[in-house]
């Protein structure tokens, strides 16, 4: 397989009053083997970013590289991608053999052979007890690796799937995510993955790049995606619960900044890896990283407004002078909490993030 490249993809639709920068001039590659998700809010370009790499969009400028050859003019049709959507178009008349085995028909494989290869692929699904049937006789999930079977049998340059999950419950959901991971790490191409989804992204992808407004924010491996955000939109996309964020002063001579906290302000000594753009900064701190103390502890406190448990953590949510009016807290559960209560808050010296205000 080869890697797929987008070099400064460029997409503007004519609009009503002037034109949409859907894609504003993005790069990032996809390995040979790897797994590259796209994700951010409803609106900020991924469906045509991956609608460009598969051909069904022509870009403004940009080129789409397969290894080293630039695809921009080949037709959609001959890109020989496998292509994964929300709504899986099993041709109900047809077997499920023959559904997995139709790519092979249009290219003209001898029957024995495309057979063959739905049979294989049908094995590689766990489902192959199911050739003969049809559509309408196999569950949900069934379907679902019916639609990726016949994506395997076209040994595709790349997999493009584009929020495949989105209209399965909770359970089903889970299970077709593995599926597609074990797919992939079973035929190995590159794969571009679309969810608005960021836990998904952060289960399954090698890479994820986050997309805001038609760019990419920040593009890099889970990991660093959780503990180095770039800015303030990856810090708050990535991660759920969502980080906490609260204004505060920086001062370069005593390294501290300066938090306001109700009628109070909160001083912590800080140790920045560079120095802030200005003296107005944005404290970030991730709600494993708030510890809830009896009232009267602690950097700040609040009244505790929800306590959700959550397997062996609790969720709680207290008033807090952030940007959204709450502290997340995600806690042990020995944890003995009661909503109404005032409880006290200390953040992980730790674990604070910086940010550029504004
Ligand atoms: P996403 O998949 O991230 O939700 P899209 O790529 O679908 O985002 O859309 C990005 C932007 O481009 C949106 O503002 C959308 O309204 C606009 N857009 C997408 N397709 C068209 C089109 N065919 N004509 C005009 N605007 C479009
Ligand atoms: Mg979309």
């Amino acid at each position: 397989s080869w890697t797929v490249t987008i070099d400064n993809l460029r997409k503007e639709f004519k609009v009503i009053g002037g034109v949409e920068v859907a894609v504003d001039d993005i790069n990032f590659e996809i390995g040979e083997n790897e797994f590259v998700s796209l994700v951010g809010p409803s609106g900020c370009g991924k469906t045509t970013t991956l609608r460009c790499v598969a051909g069904l969009e022509t870009p403004t400028s940009g080129r789409i590289l397969f290894g080293n050859r630039d695809v921009s003019d080949v037709p959609a049709n001959k890109r020989n991608l496998a292509m994964m959507f929300q709504n899986i178009a099993l041709y109900p008349h047809m077997t499920i053999k023959d559904n997995i085995a139709y790519p092979l028909k249009v290219r003209g494989v001898v029957k024995a052979e495309r057979y063959d290869e739905a049979k294989k692929a049908a094995e590689i699904m766990q489902i192959p007890d199911m050739l003969e049937k049809y559509p309408g006789e196999l569950s949900g999930g069934q379907r679902q690796r019916a639609a990726l079977a016949r994506t395997i049998v076209q040994d595709p340059s790349a997999f493009l799937m584009d929020e495949p999950l989105s209209d399965l419950d909770a359970k089903l959901k889970v299970e077709v995510r593995k599926e597609i991971q074990r797919v992939h790490k079973r035929v190995k191409n590159p794969t571009l993955y679309v969810t608005h989804d960021q836990e998904e992204a952060m289960t399954m992808s090698d890479r994820i790049a986050v997309m805001n407004d038609g760019r990419i924010e920040q593009i890099g491996t889970p990991e660093e995606m959780y503990s180095k955000p770039k800015n303030m939109f990856v810090a708050q996309f990535i991660g759920n619960p969502s980080m906490n964020f609260l204004d505060a002063e920086y001062d370069s001579s005593t390294h501290t900044v300066d938090m306001a906290a109700g009628d109070e302000r909160v001083r912590l000594s800080v140790n920045l890896d560079r120095e802030p753009g200005s003296d107005d900064v944005v404290v970030g701190v991730r709600p494993e990283a708030v510890s809830l103390l009896p009232d009267g502890q602690g950097d700040f406190s609040g009244r505790l407004q929800l306590v959700e448990r959550i397997g062996d953590r609790i969720l709680s949510t207290v008033d807090g002078p952030t940007h959204d009016g709450e502290i997340r807290a995600t806690v042990s559960a020995d944890h003995d909490l009661e909503e109404g209560e005032i409880v006290g808050m200390e953040l992980n010296r730790d674990r604070l993030y910086f940010f550029d205000a504004g």
